[in-house]
């Protein structure tokens, strides 16, 4: 590469800064709203599902302009750590756009909690979404009463299920938990309250692609 392309790249590594960060990013009233975030992921899921070979921007550009710019994610996804239920992909996202919290079960504890307060706080996301899913072997796990190393996750998931025994049923009411948790948190009830966060639930089916986000109070 010469000087001239070496400048010409710098050019234009500037101007998609400036264009993908304007100084109003950093005014937490410029950051996505829940709804707006909702209709991303819809989106991005419903690309997922039909799709054949969407971009996403990986690029060595965006890794600079992350660095550079600091991240601002406009969902929080806590979903399982499950290999098939991979946020960035289901919903069609690129570098910087989600912040995840993995965990076996999508269970909620104080280490989770804290993630996700961190994200809703300094992060001014505002959307924050429990995705479970279908077919999780930790719900199985749960439901068949196992227990020794996997009690930290087992013993909270049959907590929440109570008497559920239906898998589907199971996931549905285990994120629901998870929703529950989140919503008792002072800090999370407080930006739910004055400042737009959304706390939601949704359901990915493990066999299609498809996410089903529910609706209600912890839907
Ligand atoms: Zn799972």
């Amino acid at each position: 590469m010469n000087e001239n392309e070496e400048a010409m790249m710098a050019d234009e590594r500037e101007a998609m800064t400036a264009m993908a960060y304007t100084a109003d990013d950093y005014d937490v009233d410029a950051h996505v709203g829940a709804h707006e975030a909702l209709r991303r992921l819809r989106d991005g899921n419903r690309i997922y599902v039909a799709a054949p070979d969407p971009e996403r921007d990986l690029s060595p550009e965006r890794i600079q302009d992350l660095f550079e710019n600091g991240q601002r994610p406009f969902a929080c996804i806590i979903t399982c750590a499950d290999s098939r239920v991979v946020p960035e992909h289901i919903f069609m996202t690129g570098l910087g756009e989600l912040f995840v919290i993995r965990v076996a079960g999508n269970v909620v504890g104080p280490v989770e909690l804290a993630s996700a307060v961190y994200a809703c706080e300094h992060l001014h996301t505002r959307l924050l979404l429990v995705l479970g899913h279908t077919h999780c072997g930790a719900i199985k796990a749960a439901l068949d009463g196992e227990r020794g190393y996997v009690a930290a996750i087992t013993e909270r998931i049959s907590e929440a299920l109570g008497d559920v025994r239906d898998p589907y049923a199971a996931s549905v009411v285990n994120a629901r938990a998870a929703v529950a948790e989140l919503e008792a948190r002072p800090e999370l009830a407080r930006l739910a309250a004055e400042e737009g966060l959304e706390i939601r639930c949704a359901v990915y089916h493990t066999h299609c692609g498809v996410v089903d986000f529910l609706e209600g109070a912890a839907g």
